[in-house]
């Protein structure tokens, strides 16, 4: 049986997703724009994924928009926002530690639009102080964004802390957060976020792949992408994919339950996981000990190139990464950020483990590392 390390990159739909994505295909497969019993029927069901996905994030459905995805969420907020909030004031604060799809439009804001762009670096234990955020935002400042947990340790980032002083002492400033890797994993209360926008994914949540929903909180008004029927309120026009969305709402009432019990039960593997780890020499972990997400472990096995890790563990049938999925084996600027040597952050795995994860898994893990460093490190002399 294959071991799956790899869900940060995405998740194995749950089986109540795949079912209402086949319910809507073949049943609820109406337009939601239609004024018959099909479409009105289609219509429920995604207005049933919003009360889900609101309810999960503590807010009203009105404040929910479907997307594709986290990508198109966070390109919608960080153009959006310089559209509408960004014509005078021109200064964007950012952690360097975010995902391509916020760190990408804001490089794009910086080089073409005019905008000066100032990145927080995060400790060494992948952390930004919530202090330097604050120092580093001013009356200029239109757009402020920080994500909720790394996506390649899992450091849990002082969100609140920053975006609550950040609306106390500039009201008007955006405050944007992806939290693709913290929902449905940790307590995600809108209102005491402090964020005008919160970017949510389905498939890290066990949905199927290409829908996302994002938060806006009331009264903040994002220039929209995409221009048609006026769907989503006008925010994401075109026809909603049903299946996806219905799908992403059963996945989340599916996990809500048992949050807790899962968290608790990823502690466990992660505590498991370490302990293990911190036994042989010739491995650092990269993850912060405390301010850490349970579900994502980044470590660096010494001497032994990130890949060449990655393919001896494929081999043995185990699924890790070799840090961001989506920069496909680039050297991570994340761990650069945090002041990693060359060495460590080319030797770097990241494991991410899901709800079914076991211990028994974590021993099959770590035997092929030992048994891979073994034998690589003798190639290499
Ligand atoms: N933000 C973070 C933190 C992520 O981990 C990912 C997925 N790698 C994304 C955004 C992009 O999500 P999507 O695949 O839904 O576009």
């Amino acid at each position: 049986m294959a071991v799956y390390l790899d869900n940060a990159a995405t998740t194995r739909p749950c089986e109540p997703a795949v079912s209402t994505v086949f319910q809507n295909m073949v049943e609820d497969y109406g337009n939601p724009s239609s004024l018959h019993g099909i479409g009105i029927k289609a219509e429920k069901n995604v207005t049933e994924a919003r009360k889900s996905i609101a309810a999960a994030l503590v807010c009203d459905p009105q404040c929910i928009v479907f997307t594709s995805g986290a990508t198109e969420s966070n390109n919608m907020t960080i153009f959006g926002a310089a559209k509408n909030y960004g014509k005078r004031k021109k200064k964007i604060v950012v952690s360097a530690l975010e995902h391509p799809s916020v760190a990408e439009p804001i490089k794009y804001l910086e080089e073409k639009e005019g905008f000066t762009v100032t990145r927080i670096k995060p400790s060494h234990g992948g952390t930004v102080a919530a202090e330097d955020f604050l120092a580093a935002v001013d009356d200029e400042t239109c757009f402020v964004s920080c994500m909720l947990v790394n996506n390649e340790t899992g450091a849990i980032q002082p969100v609140r802390k920053i975006f609550s002083a950040v609306k106390r002492d500039f009201p008007e400033c955006i405050t944007h957060c992806d939290a693709v890797q913290g929902f449905m994993k940790m307590p995600i209360k809108a209102a005491e976020l402090f964020a005008d926008v919160i970017v949510v994914s389905g498939h890290k949540v066990h949905a199927v792949k290409g829908v996302g929903a994002m938060y806006i909180r009331k009264g903040i008004r994002l220039a929209p992408l995409l221009l048609g029927g006026g769907q989503e309120k006008g925010l994401r026009s075109g026809t909603e994919s049903v299946p996806l969305i219905a799908g992403f709402g059963a996945a989340v009432r599916a996990l809500m339950p048992t949050m807790k019990t899962a968290h608790d039960n990823a502690e466990q593997i992660r505590a498991y996981l370490l302990k293990k780890l911190s036994k042989i020499e010739y491995i650092t972990v990269n993850s912060d000990d405390e301010l850490c997400s349970p579900f994502i472990t980044n470590f660096s096995v010494k001497g032994i190139r990130s890949e060449t890790m990655l393919h001896f563990l494929e081999e043995n049938d185990i699924y890790v990464s070799s840090g961001s999925a989506c920069s496909k084996g680039a050297h991570s600027s994340v761990l650069t950020a945090m002041g990693l040597s060359d060495e460590l952050a080319d030797s770097a795995i990241r494991v991410s483990i899901s709800r079914t994860t076991t211990m028994g898994e974590i021993d099959l893990l770590v035997n092929a590392v030992q048994k891979g460093h073994m034998s690589l490190a003798k190639v290499k002399k």
